[in-house]
């Protein structure tokens, strides 16, 4: 429980109207979108709460909320809009959240630069929109864009479904704000480029609130493109398309979109245009007219090269026009079914086999009714596996054979050499696993790091860093 005294001298720092304590007032800030939490939710034995949620304006007044705690040894977690799906929000009566929705104001857009700077509660969507304004772009374009916050991508180290050209967040960010533990503002990030050091916007890009709370953002921003086409074709085997994106990608074209769909999501995703038994690779090509037509001809050349044929191009809008369209986790739950999906990488030596092998660990599993996947981020050096699944059982036996899905797409990638955290970060469900990326050497250091920047460990406890 939160003491009466940290209440007042909250509502003394923001305002009564800033500082929620009821359970109405805090029920839509209990947790993430963690199906976990859903399922508990949904099934009445979800119990915990914050004890209080706070909504600053300002960074000073973050800085006000942090420093109170500070001194209280409070615990606070940070929740943007809550969209993230790993299970990074989950506060107890004990512990403040600060929700950072109401910094909401767009500071600065410099159309000479290219630069913008967003308060870090901004909503994805309106951030795109007020630099669309200017013909500008972000190009970050998360499934998720109209549920999250700007702060809440850099803190989740999150991807966007353009990044194969316009790279993940962390190829955006120019400079961070960020309130430290104990109340001190750090500002991260002067010039296009820097070799001052370590770069310490690192530190807070991907940790999960466990760091400090980020205040302020500024993003490096691209003029629109002249021009976007699409490429569709049929892949006769996972392992074509993959050697044609292999291919595609390190002769050195850049499609924004490359989604390579296994033959069962084909089906599911694009029927009308799909052939029985073979997957798609979908691309979207754009930027300046003359390099889209060049780009365009060299992939048709290298992708049938590679036994790949064209499909209808018609499926690329159709997919951007429906691509965020997705059942909420109760639709699933009143069927009896769990599902989720898992995002891992591998380098392209590797991803086949992290295919073959999570889609028969996963398909071992009782109650799994199907397992399937898709490739969304392109690399040199290879490419993400987006695995969903499906499970039906006997509503008791869901949560158990979900976690056991987790816990077999994570051994098997893991095991073929591939890593564990594409794009939605770690959370608690990916926490058991960390150290498979980052080794018991690494777990060891994050843990030094955070300890040196939050000694008191009030920040977000229980997420991320698994325990010693
Ligand atoms: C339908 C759907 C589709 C999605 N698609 C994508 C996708 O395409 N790509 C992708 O990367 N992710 C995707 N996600 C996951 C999620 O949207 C991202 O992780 C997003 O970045 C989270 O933003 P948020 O503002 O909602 O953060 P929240 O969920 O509120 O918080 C996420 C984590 O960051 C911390 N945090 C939030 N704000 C701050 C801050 N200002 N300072 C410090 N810590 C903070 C929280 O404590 C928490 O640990 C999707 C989610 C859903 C539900």
């Amino acid at each position: 429980m939160l003491t009466d005294d940290l209440l007042t001298r909250l509502r003394e720092a923001l305002g009564d109207d800033r500082v929620l304590t009821s359970d109405e007032d805090v029920d839509d800030r209990r947790h993430d979108y963690w199906v976990l939490s859903h399922l508990q939710s949904w099934r009445g034995t979800f119990e915990d709460r914050p004890g209080a949620v706070v909504r600053p304006c300002s960074t000073a007044e973050v800085q006000a909320v942090v420093r109170l705690v500070a001194e209280t040894g409070t615990a606070v977690v940070p929740f943007g809009l809550g969209s993230g799906v790993c299970g990074g929000i989950l506060p107890d009566r004990s512990m403040l959240l600060v929700d950072l929705s109401s910094m909401n104001r767009v500071r600065n857009i410099d159309e000479v630069n290219l630069v913008a700077t967003f308060e870090a509660g901004v909503n994805g969507l309106a951030a795109e929109e007020a630099v669309a304004e200017l013909g500008l772009t972000i190009g970050h374009w998360p499934q998720s864009i109209a549920l999250s916050t700007v702060g809440g991508w850099v803190s989740t180290r999150a991807a966007g479904q353009f990044s194969t050209a316009y790279g993940n967040i962390e190829d955006m960010v120019y400079s961070l704000e960020v309130v430290l533990p104990d109340g001190t503002l750090v500002n991260l990030g002067r010039a296009p480029r820097a070799a001052a050091g370590p770069d310490l916007r690192h530190t807070f890009m991907g940790a999960e609130g466990t760091m400090g709370i980020v205040t302020g953002v500024t993003l490096a921003l691209h003029r629109q493109p002249e021009k976007r086409t699409w490429r569709v074709f049929h892949t006769p085997t996972l392992a074509a398309g993959l050697d044609a994106q292999r291919q595609i990608m390190q002769a050195g074209w850049k499609p924004p979109v490359v989604r390579q769909y296994d033959a069962h999501e084909a089906r599911r995703t694009f029927k009308p245009w799909s052939v029985k038994g073979q997957g798609m690779l979908l691309m979207a090509h754009e930027g300046p007219a003359g390099r889209v037509d060049a780009e365009v001809a060299a992939v048709d050349v290298l992708a049938s090269s590679c036994g790949l044929t064209r499909a209808d191009d018609e499926v690329g809008p159709h997919w951007m026009e429906n691509r965020n369209h997705v059942p909420s986790w109760g639709e699933f739950f009143e069927q009896g079914l769990v599902v989720d999906t898992i995002e891992v990488s591998g380098p392209w030596t590797a991803v086949e086999n992290i295919y073959d092998a999570v889609l028969a660990d996963v398909g071992a599993v009782d109650g799994v009714v199907a397992v399937t996947a898709h490739s969304s981020h392109a690399y040199r050096t290879g490419v993400n596996l987006y695995f969903s699944f499906a499970a039906a059982a006997a509503a008791t036996d869901l949560e158990g054979i979900y976690l056991a899905c987790w816990h077999a797409v994570m051994e098997a990638t893991a095991r073929h050499g591939g890593g564990v955290a594409h794009h939605h970060g770690i959370g608690r469900v990916r926490r058991p696993y960390l150290v498979h990326d980052l080794g018991e050497a690494g777990v060891a250091l994050l843990r030094t790091i955070k300890s040196a920047v939050d000694p008191r460990g009030i920040m977000n406890p229980g997420n991320l860093i698994p325990d010693p």
